[in-house]
């Protein structure tokens, strides 16, 4: 028997009200498109750049925090609830509340979340006394705590070798610990080591030479090339791979990055990215074979349409774009997408391209941050033309810690 129609229907729907779905919504909106529902279960919105500057004692969960009823978008509807099913073919979203939502297009922006069984052992590890993550806002400022009390013994730092909101971020808290132990006289009895599945230092050639210094001056041990497979939360130890070989590694603290998946309703809706097919954000430059990298939304990473269904689209760390994910490309992203899908609204092709441009800010101590922008062949992207590498300087740290969160909630999330 077919269904009846949905209870209600949206000209635009938006699937999630993160960084990616606030601001496209209000950019849609801005552009003309009258009739936009965004789907968001959560009361509280987070600008989740700041979790490192938590983890790091500098900022508090509530200075991250704003209500969401507050950055939805004037004229856009809000419908607090979640996506549990999407159907495709009959163009209809249906909410955990059993009700059905229809659409003429839909954009997925619903970002994606760790996913602990990638390491086993590793939930158990962040629940306990010894580790922590500043990838969940419960965690981060348990980060700090750890941080705070170490006086000695062996500190791990990890990165995650699959797809996670910008991977590399977890060298940001690196550099900001090392640089408070230094200070307080006690980095000479700690142990540091960084884990990071790439090649080298941060897996560009450019930012592996400004970054280097700071390894150096901290004396932080690097392995690169590895590969963390479990943790032992009660022995604290964690194992690992490193150049293929296998490794145990106690620890008195650990800051663990943890690999992400994206909401499985994309997959089984048949829109998601299939194991082993094609790269997805994240993942090409700190992956190995066997990443849960399959189940983003496919979508052709230059227009941000699904190669597929057209009248399905994604952005943000929900969408497999062939580049690390950040929010620094959101804005890239957000502004291609809405070209796109304005353009197939006038019976145009989709011509905007966004380029896999995307940002890791690297603060290296405090006061001092590096930018590092590239893009999706692995190229520096400087925003400034002819400043190839932005920092070590005053500057970004201030931009880093003071101008960028403004810029996000008084100009990023209005669409702009
Ligand atoms: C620790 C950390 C540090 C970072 N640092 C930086 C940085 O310094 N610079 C930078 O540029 N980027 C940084 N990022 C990355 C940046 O925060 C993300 O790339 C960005 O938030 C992605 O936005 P999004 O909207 O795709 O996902 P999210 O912000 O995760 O939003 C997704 C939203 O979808 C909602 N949702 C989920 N499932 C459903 C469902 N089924 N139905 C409806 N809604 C749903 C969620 O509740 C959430 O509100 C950092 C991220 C982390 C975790």
């Amino acid at each position: 028997m077919p269904l009846a129609p949905p209870e209600r229907t949206a000209d635009v729907l938006v699937i999630g009200g993160g960084n990616a779905g606030i601001s496209l919504a209000a950019r849609l909106h801005r552009k003309g498109i009258a009739d936009i529902a965004v789907v968001e279960p959560k009361s509280t919105h987070h600008y989740r750049p700041m979790l490192s500057y938590v983890g790091a004692g500098l900022r508090t969960t509530r200075q991250m925090s704003r209500p969401q009823h507050r950055v939805m978008p004037r004229g856009v509807r809000w419908v607090q609830d979640s996506v549990r099913a999407l159907d495709p073919v009959a163009r209809t979203a249906t909410l955990s509340s059993g009700e059905r939502l229809g659409y003429r297009d839909v954009v997925i922006c619903a970002g994606s979340a760790p996913d602990w069984d990638h390491v086993p052992g590793s939930a158990e590890a962040v629940a306990g006394p010894h580790a922590s993550t500043n990838y969940t806002v419960e965690l981060a400022p348990k980060t700090w705590e750890l941080i705070r009390a170490l006086r000695r013994g062996r500190a791990l730092f990890t990165i995650p070798d699959g797809p996670a909101p910008t991977p590399q971020i977890g060298q940001k808290i690196l550099y900001l610990a090392c640089d408070y132990w230094q200070r307080q006289g006690v980095l000479q009895d700690i142990e540091v080591t960084l884990l990071t599945p790439t090649g080298t230092l941060f897996g560009q050639p450019d930012v592996d030479r400004v970054l280097q210094p700071w390894v150096d001056r901290y004396g932080i041990t690097v392995l690169t090339d590895a590969h963390v497979r479990s943790i032992d939360a009660g022995a604290r130890r964690l194992h690992a791979t490193v150049d293929g070989t296998p490794r145990d590694l106690p620890y008195d603290l650990l800051h663990h990055s943890p690999v992400h998946a994206a909401p499985a309703w994309i997959a089984e809706a048949g829109l998601g990215t299939a194991a082993g097919g094609e790269a997805v954000a994240g993942v090409e430059s700190t992956a190995g074979p066997g990443t849960s990298a399959a189940g983003y939304a496919d979508v052709d990473p230059h227009t941000l349409r699904h190669r597929r269904v057209p009248t399905v689209w994604a952005c943000g760390d929900a969408a497999a774009l062939q580049t690390t994910s950040s929010g620094g490309g959101l804005r890239h992203q957000t502004k291609v997408l809405a070209a796109n899908l304005l353009a197939t609204r006038e019976g145009r092709e989709p011509t905007a391209r966004y380029d896999g441009y995307t940002v890791t800010p690297v603060t290296v101590q405090r006061g001092r941050a590096v930018f590092a922008e590239y893009d999706r062949d692995n190229e520096l992207a400087p925003s400034i033309p002819g400043v190839p590498l932005l920092g070590p300087s005053r500057v970004l740290w201030f931009l880093d810690l003071e101008f960028l969160p403004k810029d996000y909630w008084n100009v990023i999330l209005r669409g702009f």
